[in-house]
Parts: structure tokens; C-alpha cells; sequence
């Protein structure tokens, strides 16, 4: 079976990649580079060994992040959840797996309210998946995702109906459920001890990037700040998705720069399975490199 958590440590904190499943996306190039210029795109396709004309699928991975500090349970967004698609919603089937309830999780941070990152918020019946968790978010990603003025600022970003229907649709949905355990942030914090929140606006108006720090280690889960490895090559190529392009691009600029500089490990919720690499320097802009030969299954 192929491997659907797996376990790594960032100094004196053990952590583990949980798999919430893969979401099959069509037409990938309209997703994830509708402004690039095609010229340009058909040879950094090709260089991916992708062939723009037949590249009609892309497996989204959903990769989720449990951090346990030896004080504090974290989890790190609760995936799609198994009502859109019969792909995912594994999350908590493997955690399960590896011994971990959900009753035991005491804090969970959610990087924004898309559908992916917050749809395992609730379990069959509208209860919450993690009774006994603080909820932990961006102020500003709260309020806009519950307040009226989302569908208009969707629209006038230029989502379509029916991708501004499924984004309120699960925000309606999986939100009020958690309202009693929720703990908005307004500013930069630790969250936990060794787990410091930082805004990350663009992909969303209160996108948060939890950075994971013990002994002279650190983790940046970067979530969708960046969602295919050519972003990092071509960090101006926004994404369908993203609210603010202008500010998603510089928000990049200023992870990626970071990432490289620190010599960080990252998370990046979407990339192949367990999502964990670095980013590299490389002509002016940056590359990933995942650490493959780590999984070995
Ligand atoms: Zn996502």
C-alpha cells in the first residue's frame, strides 16, 4: 500500500506528514497558471517533462502536519474531508493508523478556510473532528470567509460561480461548527511553544505560515503560498485561486527568500507526497528539492 503518513523530527519535535488523500484537478495549466504566458509555460512544461498539450490532469496531494512538541498535540489543517470527493477525507483514518485519536490533538492550526485545508473540521452529522482542540487562525481569514462581503470580493476577483459556491459552501459549513473552540490571531505569535504564526496574505486575506522551530531546527509549513514546484522557478505565475495575485507574488518572494536563506526544511501541502523538501537558489529565482530517498516506500 503506498505510504500515507510519515514521520520526520525537527530538533526535540517528532512530526508526521498525514495524507488526507489526492484530488485529481483537470485542466491543471487554468488552475495553477492562468497568466502565464504560453510560450514561456510550454518550455518550463517540458523541462517538468510535462507536455502542455496532454497535461489534462495533475494530482493535487493533500498533505496535513502533526507536530508533537512533547507539551502541546498540533495539527496542522484538516484536509478535504470525504464529502466532495471519495479520495480524500483519510486524515483521520491515518492518524488512527498511527496510534493518534482525535480527542488527543489539543491544538489545531488552519492556514486559511479553503475547502482542502478545512473540510475534515467536521466529522458525518456536523460535530467537530477535534472535540477537545483549540482552533487557531488568522482574524482576518475568519471574518472575511464569514462575513457577506465574500462573495462580492470573490466575484469582483474574478472566481466563477460555481468555484465561489463550493469555496462559501464549505466555509458555511465547516467554520460555525468550531466557533466554540476558536482562538483568532491578529498578530505575529507563538502559537504554541515553538510554533510561531506568520502571515502569509495573498492566496487568501489572513493566510497563515506556521513556523516550526526547536533547538537550531526549523520547519516552515508553507501551505498555499506555494502550490506546484514550477512557483518556485517562476514565482510571478499566480493561481487561479489566489485572491491577491500582486500580493501572493510578493508574500513568495519574501517565503522563498527566507526558506533559502535559513536552510529550512518546508511543507508544502501540495506537492508529492510527504510534501518535505528545500528551496534552492538557483538563476534568479528559487528550485525545490524534495528529500525523496527518505521514503522509501
Ligand atoms: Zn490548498
Amino acid at each position: 500500500m503506498k505510504k500515507e503518513s510519515f514521520s520526520f523530527r525537527v530538533g526535540q519535535f517528532q512530526c508526521m506528514a498525514v495524507s488526507d488523500g489526492i484530488h485529481v484537478y483537470t485542466d491543471p495549466v487554468s488552475l495553477l497558471f492562468p497568466g502565464a504566458p504560453a510560450e514561456h509555460l510550454e518550455k518550463v512544461l517540458r523541462r517538468h517533462n510535462l507536455q502542455p498539450d496532454e497535461w489534462t490532469e495533475w494530482k493535487g496531494t493533500y498533505t496535513c502536519l502533526l507536530v508533537s512538541t512533547g507539551k502541546n498535540l498540533v495539527l496542522v489543517d484538516t484536509g478535504l474531508g470525504g464529502r466532495l470527493d471519495p479520495g480524500t477525507g483519510r486524515l483521520l483514518h491515518n492518524l488512527q493508523a498511527e496510534g493518534v485519536s482525535p480527542g488527543d490533538i489539543d491544538t489545531v492550526i488552519l492556514t486559511h478556510a479553503h475547502p482542502d485545508h478545512i473540510g475534515g473540521n467536521i466529522v458525518e452529522g456536523g460535530r467537530p473532528a477535534f472535540p477537545s482542540a483549540r482552533f487557531v487562525m488568522w482574524k482576518k481569514e475568519w471574518d472575511f470567509w464569514t462575513s457577506d462581503r465574500a462573495a462580492l470580493e470573490l466575484a469582483e476577483a474574478g472566481f466563477d460561480e460555481h468555484l465561489r459556491e463550493i469555496l462559501l459552501q464549505f466555509a458555511r459549513e465547516n467554520l460555525p461548527p468550531i466557533k466554540g473552540q476558536l482562538d483568532l490571531i491578529e498578530q505575529e505569535t507563538e502559537i504554541v511553544p515553538g510554533i510561531r504564526a506568520v502571515l502569509t496574505a495573498g492566496h487568501t486575506p489572513g493566510h497563515m505560515m506556521p513556523v516550526i522551530s526547536s533547538g537550531d531546527e526549523q520547519l516552515l509549513y508553507i501551505s498555499d503560498a506555494v502550490v506546484h514546484p514550477i512557483h518556485m522557478e517562476q514565482p510571478q505565475w499566480y493561481m487561479a485561486t489566489d485572491i491577491s495575485p500582486e500580493q501572493t507574488v510578493a508574500t513568495r518572494h519574501q517565503i522563498l527568500d527566507k526558506a533559502a536563506s535559513d536552510k529550512a526544511l518546508v511543507h508544502a501541502f501540495h506537492f508529492p507526497f510527504p510534501g518535505l523538501g528545500y528551496v534552492v537558489r538557483k538563476e534568479g529565482t528559487w528550485q525545490w528539492q524534495p528529500f525523496m530517498h527518505l521514503v522509501t516506500e
